[in-house]
């Protein structure tokens, strides 16, 4: 009797074999290489296994895996390792120092210069879509390659990431080297979570003595629920409070430019004149030199910028997307330390007029 190595049957592919005729891929494991402490393979039925050789299946090829074997689970504990995590997770950023909406190259960028900046604070990324990343794995019309103007190279020179240099600009081979290796910094930093999957929906405004009429978090769903709220009925949202909020949505489209178009419904910004034409060498500058604090407790960095200013699109050129990611990261900084000095004031206040209550 031979015996069968089968992950599920799901795994089990037709092959084509040097007679031209199709036989299932079963590994078949003479009975002198299995080692009797291994865990019990499968074994297959008596009826199957001469069938597979008889269809002449070509003799297996020895691999370092041959004998690899998974240490034992219950399905229950994998359901726990991740449930518990993402619930402490939501726990842990229901109050955020800072909130990036959006992990595209400017999001992306924030969170690395900001996790870097201050390891203190507790950094939240949501992105609406399953895979983070924005528009930078692709250049442009779906090319490979990411230019990127000098000065903006020192990030991958940071990043070791590879590229030739053409003098006054650089180019990356593959727009999703940079972007995954940026994301692998981003994601292994301990103070920053992402929370992918998940929309900004709206804003939380707040209007109080010390600070005015602010930005005080952000309300969320899960985006496949924000993308039915027309076909189903009540599905109320998750919230994040944060100190501040960096939006870093993209230009206008079906989810860009989320921030920007909820602060205009709000009154807090004046009318949206959209991004305009195309000019890349005025549109990187104008970029990075408007990324700004736009209203309190909102910092707004990336394309989104060009929407709220009009500034122009740049087209595939990413220093630009980079550069002011990493600025908008000390702009937010900035943000969170006066924010930060008003709640110990606040509460400094509150203590005093509660022990003088009490004298
Ligand atoms: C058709 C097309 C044309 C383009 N043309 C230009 C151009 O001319 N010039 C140019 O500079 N760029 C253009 N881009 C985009 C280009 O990829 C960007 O330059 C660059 O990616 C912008 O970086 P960003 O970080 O600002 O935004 P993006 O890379 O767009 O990243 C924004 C991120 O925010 C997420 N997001 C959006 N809304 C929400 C929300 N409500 N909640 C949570 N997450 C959200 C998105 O899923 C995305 O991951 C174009 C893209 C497309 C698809």
């Amino acid at each position: 009797m031979a015996f069968v190595v089968s992950r599920s049957a799901l795994s089990v592919s037709a092959v084509a074999t040097p007679s031209g005729k199709r036989a299932a891929a079963s590994r078949v494991v003479p009975r002198a290489a299995l080692n009797d402490s291994a865990p019990k393979l499968f074994r297959a039925s008596g009826a199957d296994a001469p069938a597979q050789a008889a269809a002449g299946a070509p003799a297996a090829v020895a691999t370092p895996f041959d004998d690899y074997r998974f240490a034992p689970i219950r399905e229950a504990t994998v359901s726990r390792a991740m449930t518990s995590r993402y619930f402490k997770d939501l726990d842990t950023y229901a109050e955020a120092d800072v909130v990036i909406a959006g992990a595209g190259s400017a999001g992306l960028a924030c969170a690395y210069e900001l996790s870097k900046l201050a390891p203190d604070a507790k950094i939240a990324i949501i992105e609406q879509n399953v895979s983070p990343g924005g528009g930078a794995w692709l250049g442009g019309q779906l090319f490979s390659a990411m230019v990127i103007r000098k000065p903006g190279q020192a990030i991958l020179d940071e990043l070791a990431v590879p590229y030739e240099d053409e003098g006054d600009y650089v180019v990356v081979k593959h727009a999703a080297l940079m972007t995954s290796t940026l994301l692998s910094k981003v994601l292994q930093a301990p103070n920053v979570k992402l929370f992918n999957a998940t929309a900004v929906e709206d804003l939380i405004v707040r209007d109080d003595a010390v600070s005015g009429r602010r930005i005080g978090g952000v309300v969320t769903n899960w985006t496949l629920v924000t993308l039915h709220h027309d076909t189903q009925s009540c599905m109320d949202p998750n919230v994040l409070e944060a100190k501040v909020v960096v939006s870093t949505c993209g230009h206008d489209g079906p989810m860009g430019a989320h921030s920007v178009k909820r602060l205009a419904k709000l009154g807090m910004v004046d009318e949206i004149p959209g991004m305009a034409a195309l000019d890349m060498n005025a549109a990187e500058d104008r970029i990075v030199a408007n990324t700004r604090e736009v209203v309190p407790g909102m910092v707004l960095a990336g394309m989104e910028l060009s929407e709220i200013d009009g500034s122009p699109r740049m087209g595939p050129t990413f220093g630009a997307m980079f550069v002011s990611g990493q600025k908008a990261a000390h702009v937010a900084l900035g943000v969170l330390r006066r924010r930060q000095a008003q709640e110990a004031a606040a509460k400094a206040a509150t203590n005093a007029a509660a022990e003088a209550l009490a004298a």
